[in-house]
């Protein structure tokens, strides 16, 4: 590592940093609170207690009852428990509903592979298209109802581009049509508020590590008591609905994170946007052929995506990591070559364009120094790449 080299982490979507107080807040229970929460001696009453209190503190955050929150390992979990617990009880004999499940062409994959297995399982799923701004086709979605649908399964804000979903319009149409509604809602809590008292859903899936928890916590919320099949068999914890001794440490600190973005993070959601624009205008000024994607619909605040047309992103991903700047692209690696997003193929957005995206994702520790310094390196970079690639051709 070079010794003084200025870091810059710009990819909080991947994942973020603790903040401080989370971390303070879980270091007992890795000390001397490490009772399990299943044992009814003075130790394991400890460990109950934190439990409940963090499950009070995720609650809040989303205005529901804390006995609708089931801590898992994060928000892969909480996904495949909702699509599969769904899809699990529906194939009970008793059950009258059929096996078709809606989602979109702009899932996470931890919902697109999850679909995949139950396709094997005998379910039908119908992949929802998205306009050119990444929000759903609401009158494709309404076609698409069978009398047989049983689950509507469409994210709160994407991780790629940060494009919000009309979560209200969803709703209505799935309350119409007595359909649940899972939400994928990782990349919009903490970011902004979703009340679930205001907001009709059936299933919530958040994770702790994209609002400053530690990695390996997560939950479903899962309203009014809603029978699902359970993924993990193996005792009465989270009253049936998740066997396995609980992480206590990281629900501690996944509790904490929650409070934390209930008292800060509207201002803060302020605070990024003005960085995030800064950072979105000076590259339009300053690079030509930028564009931006989703530009024109509701945005979580600290989310930008933008390709730089006759480069490849992994190129200039390394070359801004060797300036100390972490970014990412959302192409991902299959079989040695890269393929391109998904969410930005299915906006039309090119291939050629697509695999020339990256995505700046700011948080807590953003500052305007940093942006600044972006924008100070960027031009020249893009510019050298573009002309590299081209000399190749
Ligand atoms: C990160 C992410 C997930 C997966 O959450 P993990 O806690 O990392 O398993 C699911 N959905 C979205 C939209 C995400 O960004």
């Amino acid at each position: 590592m070079q010794g003084k080299m200025k870091r810059i982490y710009l990819d909080y979507n991947a994942t973020t940093p603790l903040k401080p107080q989370v971390y303070e807040a879980m270091v007992p229970y890795f000390k001397e609170l490490y009772g399990n929460p299943s044992s009814i001696h003075w130790a394991g009453q400890a460990g109950k207690e934190a439990l409940m209190v963090a499950r009070e503190k995720v609650a809040n955050l989303f205005h529901v009852d804390p006995q609708e929150v089931v801590f898992t390992s994060g928000g892969t979990e909480a996904n495949n428990l909702a699509l599969k617990g769904v899809f699990g009880v529906f194939q009970k004999k008793w059950q009258k509903k059929g096996r078709h499940i809606i989602t979109t062409q702009v899932e996470h994959k931890s919902i697109l592979e999850c679909c995949d297995y139950l396709k094997k399982q005998g379910a039908e799923i119908s992949y929802i298209s998205v306009h050119p701004n990444g929000q759903i086709h609401l009158e494709e979605l309404k076609a698409q109802i069978r009398p047989d649908t049983i689950l509507i399964s469409v994210q709160a804000a994407n991780n790629e581009t940060g494009v919000l979903m009309p979560l209200k319009e969803i709703s209505d149409i799935a309350q119409a049509h007595n359909i649940l509604f899972h939400v994928d809602a990782v990349q919009m809590a903490g970011k902004k508020a979703l009340f679930l008292d205001e907001l009709p859903m059936d299933l919530v899936s958040i994770s702790s590590h994209k609002i400053y928890g530690p990695k390996g916590a997560g939950a479903l919320i899962i309203r009014r008591a809603l029978k699902l099949e359970a993924l993990l068999h193996g005792g009465n914890q989270e009253r049936k609905r998740r066997g396995g001794t609980e992480n206590v440490p990281a629900i501690v600190g996944f509790g904490t994170a929650c409070e934390w973005a209930q008292k800060e993070s509207a201002s803060e959601a302020q605070r990024l946007e003005e960085l995030r624009n800064k950072l979105e205008e000076g590259i339009f000024a300053t690079i030509p052929q930028s564009l931006i994607h989703g530009k024109d619909s509701p945005r979580v605040s600290n989310t930008l995506n933008v390709s730089f047309k006759g480069l490849e992103a992994e190129g200039l991903l390394l070359n801004l990591d060797l300036k100390g700047i972490a970014t990412s692209s959302g192409s991902a690696c299959s079989s040695g070559s890269l393929d391109p997003s998904h969410v930005l193929l299915a906006m039309g957005v090119s291939p050629e364009n697509a695999l020339s995206s990256i995505r700046f994702s700011l948080g807590y520790q953003t500052q305007k120094e940093d942006i600044e310094f972006v924008l100070e390196v960027l031009p020249e970079m893009v510019q050298r790449l573009r002309s590299l690639n081209e000399a190749c051709r």
